[in-house]
């Protein structure tokens, strides 16, 4: 079977490791005895140049996570980390401070960036930085091989800026009010041929629990992603990011209030639309607490489901990815 799944950073980590322990350890041998391969198509608009690095911190995340390199209690970069290199390019008054990257991440940077240099693309960079952790179990492909960098409309000391989507969420923990969300140079990019045969050839389509505005709104707005989620034969299922009317984790609040989108499993599901009616979804996992959302969203032409939707760790984002598969496998059927 061959699952395409969109994502961003943390919330896409979580689910891809979920599905992974569900199709290696609870369904090894894949539907009818085939190989199961993942594709996950990964959000670029946080990706940011700094000290003359390319920093790509969702396909980082997905990467460490899958890998088991990553710092759980922090919840994002590395375990065993280090900032001795940030603490000298802070002194030499480079960079972010408020951004730190350890030393063990620097090391992917820099790879990421020493192969950009030789003119390879950001997917074939992605492959070879993925190649350093072989058993990760699914194939990483950034949405795009442009530079589409989210910047956030604000109001700094009563001026009218646009300041980078990491210094938003980042330094100022999005308590700026955001107006809006500009993907620079997003209309003269586009989907990569790689992306857009995963979306094509997939049986399953999933839409991960991310960031509906900067994760998952900003691979929708790149030019023939929607085009792909259209004419693909494959079911399209998503997984809500929101439960009770929160973002679960994380500051996803500022972001859809931003875009005029309620913070609720339904808004965000009628917000995506049925794919019947130019949208995206067949079918939207809601919260088992969000039952109540099922019959405006079946209304709207989106099979719904209430099921758990916490993902606490490999077993419980792993009965989640099978719920996801069963949702899409009912549809095909
Ligand atoms: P980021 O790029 O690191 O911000 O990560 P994503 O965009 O992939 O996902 C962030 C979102 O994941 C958060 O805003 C939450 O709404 C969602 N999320 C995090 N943990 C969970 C969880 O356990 N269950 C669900 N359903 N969503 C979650
Ligand atoms: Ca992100």
């Amino acid at each position: 079977m061959k699952i395409a799944v969109l994502a961003g950073g943390v919330g896409g980590a979580k689910f891809l490791r979920g599905l992974r322990h569900h199709l290696t350890t609870i369904h090894p041998d894949g539907d009818g005895g085939h190989t199961d391969e993942v594709t996950a198509i990964v959000n670029t608009g946080d990706d940011v140049w700094l000290t003359g690095l390319k920093v790509c911190p969702d396909l980082d995340s997905i990467m460490y996570s899958l890998a088991g390199a990553n710092d759980e209690v922090r919840g994002w970069g590395r375990a065993g980390e280090s900032e001795r290199v940030s603490a000298e390019l802070t002194a030499f008054g480079v960079g972010w401070p408020w951004f730190t990257l350890g030393d063990l991440d620097l090391g992917t940077h820099i790879a990421r960036s020493h192969h950009l240099r030789e003119g390879v693309s950001l997917t074939e960079a992605t492959a070879r930085i993925q190649a350093r952790w072989p058993a990760i179990g699914v194939r990483l492909l950034p949405v795009t091989d442009a530079d589409v960098p989210t910047f956030v409309a604000v109001e700094e000391n009563g001026m009218q800026t646009q300041i980078h989507f990491e210094e938003w969420w980042v330094k100022h923990r999005a308590a700026l009010t955001a107006e809006a969300f500009v993907q620079r140079g997003i209309e003269a990019s586009g989907i990569t041929d790689e992306a857009r045969d995963a979306i094509l050839s997939a049986d399953v389509v999933l839409i991960a629990p991310s960031n509906p505005v900067v994760s998952i709104g900003t691979i929708l707005g790149i030019p023939g992603v929607s085009d792909a989620l259209a004419a693909t034969e494959a079911p399209v299922v998503g997984v809500s990011p929101i439960i009770e009317g929160s973002a679960v984790r994380g500051m996803a609040a500022a972001c859809l209030t931003a875009i005029g989108v309620g913070t609720t499993a339904e808004a965000v599901g009628l917000h995506y639309g049925s794919r019947a009616d130019g949208g995206i979804l067949d079918a939207w996992l809601v919260d088992k607490e969000d039952a109540d959302a099922v019959p405006a969203l079946h209304a709207a032409g989106i099979r719904s489901r209430a099921v758990p939707l916490w993902m606490l760790d490999d077993a419980t984002s792993g009965v989640l990815a099978a719920v996801a598969l069963e949702t899409a496998r009912d549809i095909s059927a």
